[in-house]
This record gives structure tokens, C-alpha cells and sequence, in this order.
């Protein structure tokens, strides 16, 4: 398990990070949420030891992080680092000997991973001559390479086109089905809600939002309905616990600030013919998060 224990990091007077605390089992995606400047890397580099933390500690399977188990990790910094003059192979016999593999397991892994990412034909390429997205793939294939135990994905989806943001989603879910542990950062909430059952939303280094996604769903009552048909919206708005009703191009959203407002919401539509559609549905993580700290988190 990786244990983050009340992690606080200042630059000069600015406190970037602060009192972060979390835990991710074997098995987890986790996801670390925030804007630009909220904490993400900082709370990275300390979690891979690149950087001292003023206070708290980050522990894996109870020891610290350190040089002896830096071989059962992966990590894809938000600097791409890749040695853009070498080839695909070349790049990963590089690190997959850092790592401490075989050659002959490199190459196999290596094979494998092209072929899943659809770039085998890159195998002799110089990855200077790959488009960005194709040279992202590489970036994570290099650190995937040695099946690490944890894996740290620092903005793993920016630039990618949706096919590929589900192929690496694929791969994500197939590590963590594979007992590793994962967490990633992003600042885009849909990114999360596709595949991350637990999360800690950053705000200027503060932990604002923070558990499993179920939970705080749960938690938070509030639900949208979202209605087609002709539907009597003055009736609707004045039923106890109806927040509001907001026309849409071909539909209605109904804000209800319960669950159990549902019943009485349905039992006033069911009141109108041709209704073409009720269905109830969990609010966004942004939407929490709006209502949360009263700002809007996507940019
Ligand atoms: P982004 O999404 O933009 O990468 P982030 O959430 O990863 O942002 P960090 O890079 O951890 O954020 O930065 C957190 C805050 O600390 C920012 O306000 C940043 O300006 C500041 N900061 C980061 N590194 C340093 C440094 N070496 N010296 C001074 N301030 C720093």
C-alpha cells in the first residue's frame, strides 16, 4: 500500500502543499485532482523522493521510498522526457536497463506494448520523427515497461485524442486488474469520473474534496432528472425541494435537492403525455466541486 501521511511543502513563504494525506491499495486508481498550480507535481516528486516534503511522510508497503525500490515503480513526468534522438528501442533499452530488466525482456515487453498501442511500425523510429501523441505512447510504454508495482501519471491524458485516452484507459484498468497502484493527475473531472473510484481534489495545496467517488456521490444528495416531452415546468419549479428547472435545446434538467424528491417530480410528469424520456442521474464531480468550494474547477 502507498501511505501519504500529512505531506506539507513550502517554496520560500508559499505553502504549495498542504497537510496532504491519502492512501492507495493494490489494485486502485486513484486520482489527484487540480488545477494548474494546485499541487499535483509537487505532491508527485515528493511521493518518488525527488523532493523533501517540510513535514509527513510517504511510505510504500511500510518503507520509505528510496533507491531499493525505485525499480518497482513507473512514473510519467509532465515534462516529457524522452531522449528524442534514440529510437523507440533504443529509448526503452535505455530505461528498461535502468530498471534493472533483461535485454531479452525488454524487447519482448517492448514488442507487446507496440502492438497494444497500435505503433509497432515505430519500433526503429527516432522518436524525435513521431507526432506528440505517438511519442506520449512511447513515454508510457517506457514506463510501464517493467510492470511497476506503483505506477505515477503526471497528466497522462493531455494531448490525446479520445481513441487514444481509451487506450490508455484500457491499459490503466488492466495494471490495476494486475494488483498495481495507480495515481494520476489531470484537471479534467471527466477524465476521473471514466475509471478512478477513489480521488482528493487539490485547491492551492488544500485537500477541498477527498474519498471514494461512491462516497461522494452518496454523500451528496443532490440529483438532476432530465426530462423530454411537454412537461408543466411552473408546476414543477414549485414542488418542495425542486432547486430548478433548466430548458435545454430538446430537453429538461430538474435540480432536486434529494433523492426522495424524485417520486414527487415523477408523479407530476407522469401528469403530461408524449414524455420520451425520465431519467435520474448522479451529478458531475464538477458539480460537487462547484458546490463545494463555490468556484468552477474546469478551465
Ligand atoms: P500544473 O497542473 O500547472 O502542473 P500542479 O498542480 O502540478 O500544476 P505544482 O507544479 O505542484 O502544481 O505547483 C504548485 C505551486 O507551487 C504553484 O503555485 C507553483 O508556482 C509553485 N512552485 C512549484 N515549484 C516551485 C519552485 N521550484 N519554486 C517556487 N515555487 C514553485
Amino acid at each position: 500500500m502507498l501511505k501519504v501521511s500529512n505531506i506539507s511543502k513550502s517554496y520560500g513563504e508559499f505553502l504549495a502543499l498542504d497537510n496532504l494525506s491519502f492512501t492507495v491499495k493494490p489494485g486502485e486508481i486513484f486520482g489527484l485532482l487540480g488545477v494548474n498550480g494546485a499541487g499535483k507535481t509537487t505532491a508527485f516528486r515528493i511521493i518518488m523522493g525527488l523532493l523533501d516534503a517540510d513535514q509527513g511522510e510517504v511510505t510504500l508497503n511500510g518503507k520509505k521510498i528510496d533507491y531499493s525500490v525505485t525499480d518497482r515503480i513507473g512514473f510519467l513526468t509532465e515534462e516529457r522526457s524522452l531522449l528524442t534522438k534514440l529510437t523507440v528501442k533504443e529509448q526503452c533499452l535505455f530505461y528498461g536497463t535502468l530498471k534493472g530488466m533483461s535485454k531479452e525482456k525488454i524487447i519482448s515487453r517492448m514488442d507487446e506494448l507496440l502492438e497494444r498501442f497500435q505503433v509497432p511500425e515505430y519500433r526503429e523510429r527516432k522518436i524525435k520523427e513521431l507526432s506528440k501523441g505517438n511519442q506520449q505512447k512511447i513515454q508510457f510504454i517506457t514506463a510501464i515497461l517493467n510492470e511497476p508495482e506503483l505506477l505515477i501519471l503526471d497528466e497522462p491524458f493531455a494531448g490525446l485524442d479520445p481513441i487514444n485516452v481509451e487506450l490508455f484507459r484500457k491499459e490503466i484498468i488492466k495494471m490495476a486488474e494486475n494488483g498495481s497502484m495507480i495515481i494520476f493527475s489531470t484537471h479534467r473531472m471527466e477524465h476521473v469520473e471514466l475509471f478512478c473510484k477513489k480521488i482528493v481534489v487539490l485547491l492551492r495545496g488544500e485537500s477541498v474534496l477527498e474519498g471514494y467517488l461512491s462516497d461522494i456521490k452518496e454523500k451528496y444528495r443532490k440529483k438532476n432528472i432530465f426530462v423530454k416531452g411537454d412537461i408543466n415546468t411552473e408546476k414543477i419549479k414549485k414542488i418542495d425541494g425542486v432547486l430548478g428547472v433548466i430548458e435545454k435545446s430538446d430537453e429538461f434538467e430538474i435540480k432536486i435537492n434529494d433523492s426522495e424528491v424524485v417520486t414527487k417530480v415523477f408523479a407530476e410528469i407522469k401528469k403530461s403525455k408524449d414524455i420520451a424520456k425520465f431519467i435520474v442521474e448522479e451529478p458531475s464531480l464538477n458539480e460537487i466541486f462547484v458546490s463545494k468550494v463555490g468556484e468552477t474547477y474546469d478551465e
